[in-house]
């Protein structure tokens, strides 16, 4: 938060006796609810949507106030949340399945999705109202029942929009909120013998494990990690939107996006006149408290981040990158959230690929700039990386913005635009050591949260 003796409210911890008895609540309603007909669940889901929608000024400023991303962002993912729901509910109205002919004359096949079970849903801080939502939503649609375990930093956010899923009409037990410490509800959820798939959004290192076990008691699993997101800037791209958009997804929402850029990768000719562009309109960047007017980046989420952060700084200088802008803490410069831990858009200059600070994620408002000679070069560094999620180019050329999207090896692949900031409705995902399962969100959702059956009927 910006200002942390603020105290937004006091919520219970669970413990593992909770976990059970969720998972017990969820399996007695999945039969119920997963037979219950497509216009029951639609109807909630949108009566769940409008009501977010409506509430978004008010839940924007719960979430600005507890988690510290800006007003403006944080009302904006809040809007994202409530689209979600409603995208959801014409969603479970469009299943259809296939009838195709048997290769055995005088037989019928017909191949159909069903809900899976209860699904176990693990969340991040970094959006505490939307990654639940690109969650729940998918899973109630597809008339599955619902155990969700959000982060400890955001219980607030992940109570209101419980309350608002408690309150739609969707009977007791589909939907259940467990809050308290990863290791001991997330492990009690993950190692559930009832639960039948996990969704899971965080850090590699919690998702690999995560990940390992469903493997163990065959449990689906579904993982969205981490990123080190490459923007390729070339030599003939519009110089103002380069600095523009990799401005954007190096820095707002404090760096703490997965889809956040951290690697400008920019080549020979235009870089000395890009970096001093980037300088320029980094020094505007405002920092402060997240619920005041003008502020462009609001604290980072917590102490531990902030520690993690500035020792990044330190690696990157030990490795030899050179400190162009940022790199400690800094004093709010908005409003009045004066103890937060708000720290200066930080950008390191004259780093090398194979630097750390190039291959490991921060999570915070620090970018690096690997220089290059041309675009082939750019995109061998952009993809020599253990991560996968977005990728973004800015150039004028078609040649080689048509090459990137077909050869960056990144879920996600952006021209002339940042590499965080996706729509609602199509998927959502990475490739490499960003993801593991099916992709998240639109229609593709439904490979995860249904399972498929072929039925042979003798005719
Ligand atoms: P963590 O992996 O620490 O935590 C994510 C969730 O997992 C939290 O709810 C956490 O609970 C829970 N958890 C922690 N330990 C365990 C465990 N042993 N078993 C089960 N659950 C556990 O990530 P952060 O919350 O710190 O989020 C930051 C990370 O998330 C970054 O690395 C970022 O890249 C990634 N991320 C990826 C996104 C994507 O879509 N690719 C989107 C957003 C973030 P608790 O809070 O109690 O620790």
């Amino acid at each position: 938060p910006s200002d942390l003796s603020d105290v937004i409210g006091e919520y219970a911890q669970g413990g593992a006796s909770d976990v059970q008895a969720a998972v017990s609540a969820a399996a007695a309603a999945f039969p119920a609810w997963s037979t219950s007909g497509i216009q029951a669940r639609s109807d909630a889901l949108d009566k769940i949507g409008t009501e977010i929608l409506a509430r978004k000024a008010e839940l924007g400023e719960l979430l600005a106030r507890e988690e510290g991303k800006t007003l403006p962002e944080a009302i904006g993912e809040v809007g994202r949340a409530g689209q979600i729901f409603k995208f959801f509910a014409g969603e479970c109205l469009r299943l259809s399945g296939e009838t195709v002919p048997s290769v055995r004359p005088g037989i019928a096949v017909e191949i159909t999705r069903e809900p899976i079970g209860v699904v176990g849903l693990i969340t991040p801080w970094n959006f505490p109202i939307a990654i639940p939502a690109w969650k729940i939503a998918p899973a109630l649609a597809f008339g599955n029942c619902v155990v969700l375990k959000p982060a400890d930093l955001v219980p607030g956010s992940a109570w209101a929009l419980a309350d608002i899923i408690h309150r739609s009409g969707i009977p007791a037990g589909v939907f259940n909120l467990v809050m308290g410490p990863g290791r001991v509800i997330g492990e009690a959820l993950v190692n559930h013998a009832d639960v039948a798939a996990i969704s899971f959004t965080g850090s590699v290192g919690v998702g690999r494990g995560i990940a390992a076990a469903c493997v163990a008691s065959g449990k689906k699993v579904q993982l969205e990690m981490g990123g080190k997101n490459p923007q390729i800037v070339l030599d003939d791209a519009d110089l103002a939107q380069a600095v523009e958009l990799s401005a954007q997804s190096g820095f707002y929402s404090t760096g703490q996006r997965c889809t956040a850029s951290s690697r400008l990768i920019v080549t020979d000719k235009i870089y000395p006149a890009f970096i001093e562009a980037l300088q320029e309109r980094m020094a505007r960047i405002k920092v402060g408290d997240a619920r005041a007017a003008g502020t462009d980046m609001g604290p980072v989420v917590s102490q531990a981040q902030l520690e993690q952060d500035l020792s990044y700084v330190e690696i990157a200088k030990a490795e030899g990158a050179r400190l162009a802008a940022g790199g400690a803490r800094v004093a709010c410069h908005t409003g009045s959230g004066k103890q937060g831990y708000y720290m200066a858009p930080t950008l390191f200059v004259d780093t090398e690929a194979g630097m750390r600070i190039n291959r490991e994620e921060v999570f915070g408002p620090v970018a690096s700039v690997i220089r290059v000679k041309d675009y082939e070069e750019a995109l061998a560094v952009s993809n020599d990386t253990p991560f996968g999620l977005s990728a973004g180019i800015a150039t004028t050329s078609l040649k080689h913005a048509t090459h990137f999207k077909r050869h960056s090896q990144a879920g996600m692949v952006m021209v002339n635009l940042p590499t965080a900031g996706v729509d609602y409705h199509v998927p959502f995902g990475g490739r490499k050591g960003s993801s593991y399962g099916p992709r998240e969100q639109g229609r593709y959702a439904q490979e995860f949260y249904t399972t498929v059956k072929t039925a042979y009927t003798l005719a």
